[in-house]
C-alpha cells in the first residue's frame, strides 16, 4: 500500500501517469488530502467511482494516532504518536507570537549519540517515512481545527528525534510536500533543518534549490570539547563540518544558524565563547543559545542565567549576532525524547 500523504507532488503525478490517469488527478488529490481535509475516499466525489475503487485498493491516507497528549500551561502540545508498525514518535507545537511551530522528528531513534541527548540512547530503530512527517503536522492541525481559533502550523522545524542528513530522500520529500502550495503551504522561509553536522547532506541541501532554513547543531567550539559531546565530530571534524557549511552559505545565500546548548562549566566559558567568535566570524551566521533541558538519563547541569548571559554579550560585544532560545513546555516531558523515554519506562538510570 502506498500511503499518499508520502507523495510529492511530482512523484504524485508520475504515478498518476503509471495509473493511466490524467497528470491533474495529482492535483485533485492534494485538494482532498490537503484543503478538503479527507479521510477517505469515498468522500472525493469528483474521482470516478471506478478509479476511487482502485485508489482504496492500491493507496492509503493512514495518518500516525496519538498515544499520549500533553498540555503545557503556556499552550504548548506534546504529542507521542503511534505508527503503524507501533513504533512511537514525539512531536512539539510551540506557541510564537508570529505564528505556530512544529517540531518534526524524522526517526525513531536516533545513531548520533549525542552524549546529552536522550533521544539519541537506543539507538536508530528506523527512518520515518514521508508521510509519517507529514501525518505529524496533519495530527496538529487537526488538534488546532478543534479549538475553533483558527489557528494552524505556520512553521516547521525538523529537530525532533533523528538525524535529518541520515533520513535524507524522506526529509526532502516531506519538505516538498509540505512547502507545495496545494499542499500545506508552509512558505520555505518558515521551515529549518536542523543536523549534528553530517557534510555530506548539507552539501545536497545546498544545491536542492530550496529556500528554506539550515540550523547546525555545533555545541563545542573545538575539537576536543565536540568530541566528548558529539560523537558524530569524530568522523566529521570542524575542519571538515565548517567548509561545507560556508559552501552552503554560498551556494543557497541563506544564512546558518548555530546552535549552541549552555552545559555548566562544559562549554560555557569566557574561552569557549571567544573560541566561538573566531569559528564563525566572517560568516553570515549567528548563533541560537540553547539552555539546556536537563534530563534524569544524562549527567549535564544547565548553566546559570547569568551565565548564559554573560556568553551572550560576549559574542555581541564581538560582532557576533546571537539570541537565547525562548523555552516552551517546561512544566511538560517536552525535551528532547524525554516523554517517548517516560512511556518506555526508561526515565531513570
Ligand atoms: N539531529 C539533529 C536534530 C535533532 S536534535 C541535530 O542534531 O540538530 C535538535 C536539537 O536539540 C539539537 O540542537 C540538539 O543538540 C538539541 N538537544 C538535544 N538534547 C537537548 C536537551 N536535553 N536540551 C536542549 N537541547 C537539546
Amino acid at each position: 500500500m502506498i500511503n499518499l500523504f508520502g507523495m510529492e507532488m511530482k512523484k504524485l503525478e508520475e504515478q498518476m501517469l503509471l495509473e493511466g490517469q490524467k497528470k491533474y488527478r495529482a492535483t485533485q488529490l492534494y485538494l482532498w488530502l490537503y484543503e478538503k481535509k479527507a479521510t477517505s475516499f469515498d468522500e472525493m466525489s469528483d474521482i470516478s467511482l471506478k478509479f476511487r475503487e482502485v485508489l482504496k485498493e492500491k493507496y492509503t491516507l493512514d495518518l500516525p494516532s496519538i498515544y499520549t497528549k500533553q498540555v503545557s500551561s503556556d499552550g504548548t502540545i506534546k504529542l507521542l504518536l503511534e505508527l503503524n508498525d507501533g513504533m512511537k514518535v514525539e512531536t512539539v507545537l510551540m506557541r510564537y507570537s508570529y505564528g505556530n511551530a512544529i517540531c518534526v522528528s524524522s526517526q525513531v531513534g536516533c545513531n548520533m549519540g549525542c552524549s546529552f541527548c536522550s533521544s539519541g540512547l537506543l539507538g536508530k530503530q528506523r527512518n520515518l517515512t514521508a508521510d509519517e512527517m507529514v501525518g505529524q503536522v496533519m495530527v496538529m492541525n487537526s488538534l488546532l481545527r478543534e479549538e475553533n481559533r483558527g489557528g494552524r502550523v505556520t512553521h516547521i522545524v525538523v529537530m525532533g528525534t533523528g538525524e535529518p542528513m541520515d533520513n535524507y530522500d524522506n526529509v526532502m520529500d516531506f519538505i516538498r510536500i509540505v512547502n507545495n502550495q496545494k499542499g500545506l503551504a508552509i512558505g520555505a522561509r518558515h521551515i529549518t533543518i536542523s543536523t549534528c553536522g553530517l557534510p555530506d547532506g548539507i552539501r545536497k541541501y545546498a544545491n536542492e534549490g530550496l529556500q528554506t532554513n539550515l540550523a547546525i547543531s555545533l555545541h563545542a567550539p573545538n575539537n576536543e570539547l565536540r568530541n566528548k559531546l558529539m560523537k558524530i565530530n569524530k568522523a566529521y571534524p570542524l575542519e571538515v563540518l565548517m567548509p561545507a557549511v560556508r559552501e552552503y552559505e554560498q551556494i543557497s545565500n541563506r544564512r546558518v544558524t548555530y546552535e549552541y546548548l549552555l552545559l555548566e562549566g562544559i562549554n560555557d566559558t569566557t574561552e569557549c565563547a571567544d573560541q566561538l567568535v573566531n569559528l564563525i566570524k566572517g560568516t553570515m551566521g549567528y548563533v541560537n543559545l540553547i539552555p539546556y533541558n536537563e534530563t534524569k538519563l544524562c549527567d549535564y547541569k544547565r548553566s546559570s542565567n547569568n551565565r548564559v548571559h554573560a556568553f551572550l554579550d560576549y559574542l555581541s560585544k564581538h560582532g557576533v549576532t546571537a539570541t537565547i532560545r525562548k523555552e516552551f513546555g517546561s512544566d511538560i516531558d517536552a525535551a528532547c525524547g524525554q516523554l517517548r523515554a517516560k512511556v518506555e519506562g526508561r526515565n531513570e538510570k
